[in-house]
């Protein structure tokens, strides 16, 4: 029996499923990890894969990278948590926002979820209304004002049990890249405090936005006096520097972030508009509290990340989105090569994803008529050659700096080889 499947069966009894996160598991069950270092990833079975889950994102500079672990490490043998401030907290605010082009202020938290969930607070708040606008098939993280036609693992399900009906009654849908389903749905209720959209769908497979579909946004949202939340978790300093609101040339009244702000370590902020951040406790009257938000070490590699990114800038973005085309266009030969599969690919910078569909995936809708059981065939093919993907058609693929032409190759080989397999050819 392979050390995954042993460590499953020891896992399942004492963890619901067997994993942490549900997006972990998948059938029969999950390899197991031990350790990671640039784009490749070592497996209990002591495979090593490349790897383009990246932490769903959060590792945009590569597994390890010295200089984020540095900073973590000397910090540990400071203290890892002191609960009073630190100057390092007021160096990453004025980081974040001098590179985010909303961010007044910032606050730091600990995931995308808390982000998410206390953006969606302050707007009500801000607004003096209650209800909140998203996309179908965007995900915000796993808490009752967002968890309503969710992507990501929640795609796979009706809606979750234990979500007050209340609290989803507050939160309606529309059509992601359809202007006037959004208009519409505003000027129907007058009650909408906010309208929250991820810039890029990454989580019901990669979607991007239609030409001046965000300027659309931003419009209708600020001639109604909707608060606009951009949830730049995935986005955020992977697209650009600046996240979809500088990529976009948008800017947002709120934008969340975490993932690729700390390199793989739980980090996350909440930035935008000072007139509505100074809504939070202690200037103001809306509570979020979090003993570990602001810990040293987090904030240490978040810096660190930063300070990497500002200075490599000219290096980081073009490599990441150079090897990201690179297997989008060997992917694509593969694709003529072996003839006859319906599919579209969707990428941008350094996210892509394949969609087994002759049609143009551009919302949630198109997104579900893709083959789901074709790509969970191409998920095993990919990794009994050594490529780990995420396991689920409704997730994007992430390039990270550490991914080099030794990779892209044998990615668009593999690739190649899973193609064939899928088409019975070998
Ligand atoms: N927002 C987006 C766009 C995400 O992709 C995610 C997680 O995948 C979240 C929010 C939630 O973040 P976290 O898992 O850190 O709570």
């Amino acid at each position: 029996m392979a050390r995954s499947e042993q460590l499953h069966n020891r896992a399942k009894k004492v963890m619901p499923g067997g994993v942490n996160s549900p997006v972990r598991f998948y059938e029969p069950y999950p390899f197991f990890a031990v350790s990671a270092r640039g784009s490749k990833l070592v497996t209990a079975d002591h495979k090593t894969l490349t790897d383009y889950c990246m932490g769903y994102g959060a590792i945009f500079l590569g597994h390890g990278y010295p200089s984020v672990i540095e900073a973590a490490r000397s910090q540990m043998e400071k203290g890892t948590l002191y609960c009073t401030p630190t100057e390092k907290e007021i160096k990453l605010a004025e980081m974040i926002s001098k590179l985010v082009p909303c961010a007044e202020m910032v606050r730091t938290v600990n995931t995308g979820s808390e982000a998410t969930m206390n953006a969606i607070r302050l707007a009500r708040a801000f607004t003096k209304k209650k209800d909140v606008i998203k996309f179908d098939g965007g995900y915000h993280g796993a808490h009752d004002y967002v968890l309503v036609k969710a992507g990501s693992g929640a795609a796979s399900l009706p809606g979750s049990e234990g979500v007050l009906e209340e609290s989803a009654a507050h939160t309606r849908v529309v059509p992601y890249n359809d202007p006037s389903a959004l208009e519409r749905a505003i000027e129907k209720n007058q009650d909408s405090a906010c309208v929250i959209i991820e810039p890029v769908l990454a989580n019901i497979g990669l979607v991007l936005p239609d030409k001046n579909y965000l300027s659309e946004v931003r419009k209708v949202t600020q001639q109604n006096d909707v608060v606009l939340i951009f949830d730049e978790v995935v986005t955020g300093f992977r697209l650009a520097l600046g996240g979809a609101g500088e990529f976009f040339g948008i800017k947002p009244d709120l934008a969340t972030f975490a993932k690729a702000l700390g390199n793989g370590f739980p980090v996350g902020a909440i930035a935008g508009k000072k007139e509505i951040m100074q809504q939070l406790a202690p200037a103001g009257r809306v509570y979020q509290a979090s003993t570990f938000a602001g810990n040293p070490v987090s904030v240490s590699a978040a810096i660190a990340t930063l300070e990497t990114l500002v200075e490599a800038k000219d290096a980081v973005y073009p490599q990441a989105a150079r090897a990201c085309d690179s297997i989008v266009e060997g992917i694509k030969e593969e694709l003529e090569d072996v003839g006859g599969v319906d599919c579209t690919i969707n990428s941008i910078g350094s996210m892509y994803q394949l969609f087994f569909t002759a049609e143009k995936v551009r919302d949630e809708a198109s997104a579900r008529k893709a083959d789901a059981a074709i790509f969970r065939k191409m998920f095993d093919e990919l990794l009994k050659r050594n490529v780990f993907i995420p396991p689920s058609q409704f997730e994007t693929c992430f390039v990270s700096y550490a991914h080099d032409e030794e990779d892209v190759d044998r990615t668009v080989e593999a690739y190649g080889d899973a193609f064939k397999k899928i088409k019975g050819q070998k």
